[in-house]
């Protein structure tokens, strides 16, 4: 029936077409969608597509606002390790890699899923390290709405993979590592991330540009944005389970 080709092109068209992701970031999404559902089957695509529909729906609920459209950079950032290890699983036939792919989905879905309903929470998120309240939507913070958010991602993904193989305590792996990867990029984003200052009206941004003006570093590196701490996180997220999996 060629679902593996259909389902994807279906999803990356709507994606594309609802300018939800960019043309470049569509076409890389679509060949990762592939190729998860071709080597991974249609389990792994499901949680792809469940991260997928649920960022788009997260979206509406975010408080803080953003450009809502995707790029290439964020598609990267956020599905080239799983997709790695979907590859990996394919040409050694090691399940361990099987596991991976749902931990680094789950992880993924944990950290979209935190910094969106984390956003509702009534409480300003407090820095994973100082412990001192910051303003809601900067990355770094951390609040008890967004862990439980994170716990939920995680688990989410972890029942889909129930449908595969029904090992309890894989499911908790991928519950717990959804939770882990998603506080890792909360500790990356406070170290490392690069918060910069806008000239003109003072707000503190993650923006090299602001109000039309190139905003000034305060804080982190430049070459690490949010992309990048996504990515670092799913990379973190890939080595844990390797070594905890062996
Ligand atoms: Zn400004």
């Amino acid at each position: 029936m060629y679902l593996n080709f259909i389902i994807p092109t279906i999803l990356a068209l709507y994606a594309g077409y609802a300018k939800k992701v960019t043309i470049p970031g569509t076409l890389l999404a679509w060949l990762f969608g592939i190729i998860i559902y071709t080597w991974g089957n249609y389990p792994a695509f499901i949680a792809l597509a469940t991260v997928f529909i649920l960022t788009i729906l997260s979206d509406k609920i975010k408080k803080t606002k953003k450009d809502g459209t995707r790029n290439i950079k964020q598609m990267i950032s956020n599905v080239l390790t799983a997709t790695l290890c979907i590859i990996l699983h394919y040409i050694t036939d090691n399940n361990v890699f099987y596991i991976m792919y749902y931990c680094v989905i789950g992880s993924s879905l944990a950290d979209t899923l935190a910094s969106s309903i984390g956003t509702l929470s009534r409480k300003k998120p407090i820095n994973i390290f100082t412990m001192k309240k910051i303003e809601t939507g900067q990355s770094g913070g951390v609040s008890l709405l967004g862990i439980f958010a994170s716990l939920c991602g995680g688990m989410i993904v972890g029942v889909i993979y129930l449908e595969v193989d029904a090992n309890f305590s894989n499911f908790l792996l991928i519950s717990f590592m959804g939770l882990c990867g998603s506080i890792f990029d909360s500790i990356l984003g406070t170290i490392f991330e690069a918060k910069y200052q806008c000239i003109v009206c003072k707000k503190q941004v993650e923006e090299k540009k602001h109000c039309n003006k190139k905003t000034k570093l305060i804080k982190g590196f430049p070459m690490i944005d949010n992309n990048m701490v996504n990515l670092l996180s799913n990379i973190f997220v890939f080595v844990i389970c390797y070594i905890l999996l062996y």
